[in-house]
């Protein structure tokens, strides 16, 4: 079939999780709505790597889209989980420091999260008994055991800092009707029913 996208309310490229996520939700309000996908189906390319995390968005500074788009999306997403069926585990997640140096860090990181709404993720020091007494009296010794480690690649420059999701409508650009959506490379699945409550703000009536 040949469509002009002219023809159409809204055009959709690309239907990973994001995708879809903005096409559900303005589906409704942008009848007949188009989502383009050059593979031979859905989410074949990033969305089928995730590590089914739902993430709190704690590494991120505070203000951040990335922190306030995962505290927004792990709600939804929950939320969309319990309305839909769809079977998922709250586990909770351990933060953990390899040695005494990044203890630090793990405060920082614990009172960043009670701070906000981005807690629920534990800190636990393993360099520092005490530490792990304090923070998350409930773990014994005996509950924790090492498991898989792994590397995520990523495209960075050296010295380049935190990098923020861009959810952004070009008509500045000269481009009215566009949103572009850039950066969403990680964490992407977490947020991806807020990112679409985004997109459907920056879209005209
Ligand atoms: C190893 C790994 C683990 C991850 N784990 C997690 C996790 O646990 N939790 C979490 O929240 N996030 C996680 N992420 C991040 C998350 O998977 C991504 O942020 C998210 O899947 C991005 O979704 P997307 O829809 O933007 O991109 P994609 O899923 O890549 O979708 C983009 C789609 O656009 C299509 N496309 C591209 N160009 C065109 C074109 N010109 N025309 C038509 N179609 C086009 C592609 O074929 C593709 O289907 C992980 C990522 C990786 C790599």
């Amino acid at each position: 079939m040949i469509l002009a996208v002219a023809d159409t309310p809204l055009t959709i490229v690309g239907a990973g999780v994001v995708g879809l996520a903005v096409a559900a939700r303005l589906a409704a309000r942008f009848t007949g709505l188009v989502l383009l996908e050059r593979r031979e189906r859905h989410g074949s390319e990033g969305s089928s790597r995730n590590s089914e995390v739902v993430h709190a968005g704690l590494y991120y500074p505070t203000g951040s889209m990335k922190a306030r788009l995962c505290v927004r999306g792990n709600r939804l997403l929950y939320e969309a989980c319990a309305r839909e069926g769809i079977p998922h585990q709250r586990i909770g997640k351990l933060v953990v420091a390899t040695t005494a140096a990044e203890t630090a860090e793990l405060e920082r990181l614990l009172t960043l999260g009670r701070g906000s709404s981005r807690a629920r993720e534990w800190s636990m020091p393993r360099a520092s008994a005490r530490m792990r007494w304090r923070l998350v009296p409930q773990i014994q010794d005996e509950d924790l055991s090492p498991d898989i480690a792994g590397i995520r690649a990523r495209l960075q420059a050296p010295g380049e800092g935190f990098r923020d999701f861009v959810v952004a409508e070009e008509t500045g650009r000269g481009r009215p009707g566009l949103v572009s959506l850039v950066g969403i490379d990680s964490p992407g699945l977490t947020p991806s029913l807020a990112i679409a409550e985004e997109v459907d703000a920056l879209l005209p009536s």
